[in-house]
């Protein structure tokens, strides 16, 4: 007998559906052989996938469809109802394609499909590409090379092997994630897939001669380049900051290192409290540290996220034991208390500074891109020079609404990359996906669709304190974004309506006027 357990609705392969209850566009859950599976009606046909997002598992069964594709509530992954494929990160991998048969009005799953389909190629084939940086974007535009269609030389080029970096701040510093969920990808998939993942850093860019140079002397020539540097966290200029016990939070190295620190210690203090300052105090609540939180604004969050969501967040952290002062700045670093500039102390074991990040480029100032607090692209993401791209952290691109911006998210990066990736190829895909990240405290996760820019109205519908909530930022009248927490459907089709700048679909998810 298959088992059945976390599965919901009809046996799809013994009962089906009927064919009139699969409304257009609306994916149906049940399962088969024990399996989620998803039944979507669109304009193609009936489709049947998995139900399981291959990111983190999120139920597809509530997501969406839109066109031939099928996006995750959770993360927003986007996969294509035809071919399985994972089109829109943070999915990497494909989900399973199921066969279906139409029997006396209702609609049965027969098997799983094994075609994975035949890659054509790419209108453009570079003789090399190499990539700097293995991070998010740059891991992301390394598959999507292959799974476009390019068959030439891949260099990956990065200090670190490709980690799920959200993961850092979260569930694998609460020690609730095993060590061996970070790694993106095993060597062997890099292998596989013929992509040379160089562990090194690059020390010049020459982008005349088309080359770049390794710490260690080597040099790897490219045809098209693309660079995803990342960010590195800002440095607190203040006396004992470069003491031992004092922590930034990039890596997987630095998560392993407040990991050891923690090991004896009672009491940590963090400085700022943004997304990654306040996800570490969770995850140290979670271990049973005494947390103090010292930032400058009055309320954690507010000016990002408006004050009603972050007293929310404050308080969801305070009910966890975290005490925060806040209106203060940190003045000095002791070996065991934080001197704050009101004169008070308040004793540390460790201290973990988050207070922003700056993009890495270097390499891209010295070779004479052109850079404006970021590596400036266009919307393909290519930059000054026709022959680099650059996508991520580092890229300051054709926002939402023309206007150049970069955008500190992980989706965000992912997509650049993949859409880079493409670009190299000669596809001429322009980059127009509105921004989208997540952030996680406790069980609580907040999502938040749209450009957080410059809004100047926060409308919120539901109540965060019952964990149920839709906040619409506006500006001049016009919805830029929205976050919620526990409306995911909603939060998908906010990400749809921005795509496609239906201010009316906005303005009823948020049921205004
Ligand atoms: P990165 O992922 O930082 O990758 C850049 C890579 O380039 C790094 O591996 C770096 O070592 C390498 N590199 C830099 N210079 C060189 C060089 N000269 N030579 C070789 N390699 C080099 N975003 C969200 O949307 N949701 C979240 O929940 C979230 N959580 C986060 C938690 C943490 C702890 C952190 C640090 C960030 C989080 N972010 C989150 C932000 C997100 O991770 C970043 O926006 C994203 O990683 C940016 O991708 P990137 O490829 O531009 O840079």
């Amino acid at each position: 007998m298959a088992e059945q357990s976390n599965v919901e609705g009809p046996d799809l392969a013994e009962e089906g559906i009927g064919i009139d209850a699969l409304d257009a566009d609306v994916p149906a859950g049940g399962h088969v052989d024990g399996q989620p599976v998803v039944l979507v009606r669109t304009t193609g046909g009936i489709r049947a996938v998995s139900g399981k997002c291959t990111h983190y598992g999120g139920p597809l069964s509530k997501g969406i469809c839109v066109g031939e594709e099928i996006r995750c509530p959770w993360h927003h992954a986007r996969f294509d109802l035809e071919s399985g494929e994972a089109v829109g990160a943070p999915a990497l991998n494909p989900i399973a394609v199921y066969e279906i048969e139409e029997r006396d009005g209702r609609v049965y799953v027969t098997g799983k499909r094994s075609d994975p389909g035949v890659r054509s190629a790419p209108p453009r084939s570079p003789g090399s590409i190499v990539i700097v940086g293995s991070g998010a974007a740059g891991a992301a535009a390394a598959e999507a090379l292959r799974r476009y269609g390019y068959d030439g030389p891949v260099s990956l080029i990065g200090k670190e092997k490709p980690v799920d970096r959200p993961n850092l701040s979260k569930d694998y510093l609460a020690g609730t994630a095993q060590e061996d969920w970070i790694p993106l990808r095993s060597e062997e998939f890099y292998e596989d897939s013929r992509i040379d993942l160089i562990e090194a850093e690059v020390s010049r860019l020459d982008a005349t001669e088309q080359v770049v140079h390794l710490e260690d002397g080597e040099t790897v020539s490219y045809d098209a380049l693309l660079l995803a540097t990342g960010a590195e966290p800002r440095h607190i200029p203040i006396p004992g900051a470069d003491l031992p016990h004092v922590f930034y939070l990039r890596t997987f190295a630095d998560t392993k290192d407040i990991i050891s620190a923690l090991d004896g210690a009672q009491r940590a203090v963090i400085v700022g409290a943004g997304f990654i300052g306040l996800e570490v105090a969770a995850s140290f609540r979670q271990r049973e540290i005494g947390v103090t939180v010292v930032a400058p604004e009055e309320v954690p969050l507010a000016a990002l996220i408006g004050d009603t969501l972050g007293r929310f967040v404050q308080d969801l952290h305070e009910e966890n034991g975290v005490e925060f002062r806040l209106g203060r700045g940190v003045d000095e670093i002791g070996e065991d208390a934080v001197t704050l500039d009101d004169g008070s102390s308040i004793p540390a074991d460790l201290v973990v500074v988050g207070i922003g990040v700056v993009p890495r480029t270097g390499l891209a100032d010295e070779a004479g891109l052109e850079t404006d607090r970021g590596v400036i692209v266009n919307e393909q993401l290519q930059t000054s020079d026709p022959n680099i791209w650059a996508a991520g952290d580092i890229a300051r691109y054709p926002g939402p609404d023309g206007e150049p911006v970069r955008i500190e998210h992980w989706v965000l990066a992912e997509r650049q990359g993949q859409t880079a990736a493409r670009n190299m190829l000669g596809y001429n895909v322009v980059f127009s996906d509105p921004p989208f990240f997540w952030s996680q405290h406790y069980d609580i996760p907040i999502n938040v669709t749209g450009h957080l820019g410059d809004w100047d109205e926060d409308v919120v519908v539901g109540n965060p304190a019952e964990h149920d909530v839709i906040v619409g930022y506006r500006k001049d009248g016009v919805i830029k974004a929205i976050a919620s927490i526990y409306r995911d459907r909603e939060n998908l089709q906010a990400e749809q309506a921005l795509a496609e700048g239906d201010q009316e679909r906005l303005r009823n998810l948020l049921a205004l006027e």
